[in-house]
């Protein structure tokens, strides 16, 4: 018997949505110096949320010019103690307004409110706490007895993780002694303009956090603006590698942290049921809107059968459909944009030979959609081995011996993160040491915590993010 669920609706009515939005700079809302706007839907109904600045570069040079008045005039000189004040503040001001944020990201982005709530949310107020510790503490770092900030922060974020990145991004810029001008994604503005709303409360002097919303030419402009001495990014290698162009001969710092196209490697000896909770959470977590999602099952040819056929009755369980509901599992993708590409790499999958499935599940009829999907039979010349989705698809491969599985691991572009599911220990350190990507889980998958630096080798970027290895990319050592 197949069971049902009642709806169980989060109430929106926790946070009020303003018709239109101004670019937070010194400390005020204000409307993009040409009046140009857009506006931000959300996903799951394609209804518009709200209307928001669209800054040129007359606003970025505000922007830059604030962040710049207020690093030389307040928070370069203030104690590492007191900045810690503030990052304190943010944090525990994120918790008590929590239910607001994590409503408001699910309904700008799509993800389910389990997630936003559970995940994104209580992580953004992690980093903040995490970092308000460090902001004291620079001189026992260490980077040196007394390292200074870089300046000023140019930071770029995407829409995945719209909260969290902006967290992740804007807590040890502040806690090392930067400001900031951060570019929220075009998609998902929202939330990281309630946070600048955060930082007013939390009585942040003004011009330390700027955030100016825009599409990727904001970003351009913020990038290749001359007042910036550290330019943070987070999205696809191919904007990091323009990115890395602009700024190269410059002076600027750059840390990049770009596409993954993990493998999550399964042997045969691992306990099989919790390795399959692992390979969903890996790949179905956030729609598989995740840079270290675990796209690529590479799984011991002797149990491949048991594996997809226990995958596949679990993804059966998955619940598709209305973000805002408390049992929904996977939620609306993020954009039209990402839906095309998604659909054209899985179009891709079945001419290649791959073998597509998908429970079956109806989708909405407005909004933004796609199926948890699992490619077996795939080869790795396949561009779905290959290439970032970005999306809820899973490719199966499989490997006979150890080596056989680091070299299929390894064979990508990309470094950015692997799991690795065996009961032992000593096979765990082996792969370890020879996967080549800046996070290996082992018998979990997508955890995080703002104390272990995450970050990657190759097309996935340079510089770390958390711990105390991402302090050192806001310090000038
Ligand atoms: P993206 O184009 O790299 O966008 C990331 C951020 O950079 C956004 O704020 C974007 O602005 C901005 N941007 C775009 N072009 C820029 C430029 N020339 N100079 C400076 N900033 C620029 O990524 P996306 O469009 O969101 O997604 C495309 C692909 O990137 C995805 O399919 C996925 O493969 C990958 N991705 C990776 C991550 C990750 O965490 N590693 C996150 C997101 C996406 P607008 O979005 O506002 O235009
Ligand atoms: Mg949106």
């Amino acid at each position: 018997m197949a069971w049902d669920y009642a709806p169980a609706p989060e109430s929106r009515d926790i946070v009020s949505i303003q018709r239109e939005y101004g670019l937070f700079i010194d400390g005020q809302f204000q409307p993009a110096a040409d009046g140009a706007k857009f506006a931000t839907v959300n996903p799951a109904t394609e209804e518009p949320l709200a209307v928001v600045a669209d800054a040129g570069i007359t606003d970025v040079d505000r922007a830059v010019r604030a962040a710049r008045a207020a690093l030389d005039r307040v928070w370069r000189r203030m104690p590492g103690r007191e900045r810690a004040k503030y990052l304190y503040r943010i944090a525990r001001i994120l918790q008590e307004r929590a239910r607001e944020f994590a409503v408001l990201e699910s309904l700008d982005n799509g993800k389910p409110i389990r997630e936003s709530r559970d995940v994104d949310v209580p992580l953004a107020a992690a980093h903040f706490f995490y970092h308000a510790g460090w902001a004291d503490k620079l001189e026992y770092a260490g980077f040196g007895q007394a390292p200074r900030p870089i300046g000023v922060a140019g930071q770029i974020i995407p829409w995945n993780f719209p909260l969290l990145m902006a967290a992740w991004k804007l807590a040890p810029a502040l806690a090392a002694g930067n400001t900031c001008v951060l570019k929220p994604a075009a998609t998902t503005p929202l939330s990281a303009l309630l946070l600048a709303e955060v930082c007013r409360q939390a009585d942040l002097p003004s011009g330390v956090v700027n955030v100016i919303t825009g599409e990727g030419d904001t970003g351009a402009k913020l990038v290749t603006h001359p007042g910036i001495d550290k330019i943070a990014f987070t999205g696809s290698t191919e904007v990091g590698k323009e990115i890395r162009r602009a700024v190269a001969g410059t002076p600027k710092r750059l840390t990049l942290e770009l596409g993954g196209k993990a493998a999550n490697v399964v042997f045969a000896d691992a306990p099989l049921d919790q390795a399959v909770e692992g390979i969903v959470n890996g790949i179905f977590f956030n729609q598989g809107h995740v840079c270290c999602a675990g796209s690529r099952l590479l799984v011991q040819e002797s149990a491949a059968d048991l594996v997809v056929d226990r995958l596949k009755r679990r993804i059966d369980t998955l619940r598709l459909g209305d973000p805002l509901d408390k049992n929904t599992d996977i939620g609306a993708i993020n954009s039209a944009q990402q839906l095309d590409k998604i659909r054209t790499l899985s179009a891709a999958g079945e001419a290649d030979g791959g073998v597509r499935w998908s429970p079956q599940c109806r989708l909405p009829e407005r909004g933004y959609w796609f199926p948890p999907t699992v490619f077996t039979g795939v080869s790795q010349s396949h561009r779905i081995a290959r290439e970032e989705i970005f999306g809820p698809v899973l490719s199966v491969l499989t490997f006979r011996t150890p080596e056989e599985a680091i070299t299929k691991a390894n064979n990508t572009p990309y470094g950015l993160s692997a799991g690795v599911w065996t009961e032992k220990g000593s096979r765990i350190l082996w792969m370890a040491q020879r996967l080549r990507s800046g996070v290996v889980w082992a018998n979990t998958y997508n955890r995080f915590d703002p104390a272990s630096p995450f970050g990657g080798y190759r097309e996935s970027g340079f510089g770390r993010e958390g711990g105390r290895h991402g302090l050192e990319a806001y310090l000038d050592v």
